[in-house]
């Protein structure tokens, strides 16, 4: 694997950020009032089964600090590994309980940080599909799909729609602006520590770490990487 690949990566996070900064707010804003997501408290959306995982915004991750740090963790699928055989990963994200459910996640089915919560959770269902359509046009889709959870085609005011479509832009410019932040730093580093993404080493630490052994995991937050000794618990 050669550094050009985290160039070329990089250029794709530019690309999507100019998309999305491109996409016309008000087709966004008719999507969402169509869509018209309703929460019906079933839960299934803060479950690893359903979503996967909860990646943090570094504001995410300041505010979650303040509340309770061991529900922060780094995030899963390691971005890269190096031909020393030392993982990087672009942020953080919640920690799950053992029966899959969000660490945040109250006895009620509410979330006991609702006011504080990820951004992510915050614009949930409304996240940007960035696959293109049969004409190559960026799409803005809801991920979770129809009738699975909640209600859908519910009523909502052109205000709401307004607020959550504004809230979707801030999310995905975010995320794709950190990832450009991430890739950007992660090829300096590469390059000034003669270091380049191995493949090889990354299927080797893969295993170590499948088979409970410890392994080394950068973390990108703030500008730098954080580095991690991990050991898988599953
Ligand atoms: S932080 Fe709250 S809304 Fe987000 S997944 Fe956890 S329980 Fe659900």
């Amino acid at each position: 694997m050669q550094i050009a690949l985290i160039s070329k990566e990089l250029a794709q996070a530019r690309s999507d950020l100019s998309d999305v900064e491109a996409y016309p707010f008000e087709e966004l804003v008719d999507i969402i009032k169509d869509v018209g997501f309703e929460c019906s408290r079933c839960t299934r959306c803060c479950t690893r089964d359903y979503n996967d995982h909860v990646f943090l915004l570094e504001k995410d991750v300041e505010r979650i600090e303040m509340i309770d740090s061991s529900k922060i963790t780094p995030a899963p699928y390691f971005d890269y590994c190096d031909n020393k055989g030392n993982f990087y990963v672009q942020g953080y994200a919640l920690t799950y309980r053992d029966d899959g459910t969000c660490a945040f996640l109250g006895e009620d089915g509410l979330c006991t940080i609702y006011k504080q919560r990820p951004a992510i959770c915050s614009i949930y269902p409304y996240m940007l599909n960035r696959e293109p359509d049969t004409r190559g046009k960026l799409l803005w889709r809801h991920v979770a799909g129809l009738n699975e959870h909640g209600y859908y085609h519910c009523e909502m005011t052109e205000k709401d729609a307004m607020q959550i479509a504004k809230d979707v832009v801030e999310y995905e410019t975010g995320f794709l602006q950190h990832r450009i932040d991430f890739l950007t730093t992660l090829l300096s580093y590469f390059r000034e520590n003669k270091l380049k993404p191995s493949q090889r080493q990354y299927e080797r630490q893969m295993k170590k770490y499948n088979s409970g052994k410890k392994i080394l995991v950068n973390v990108y937050h703030c500008g730098q990487f954080h580095t991690y000794h991990l050991a898988d618990k599953s």
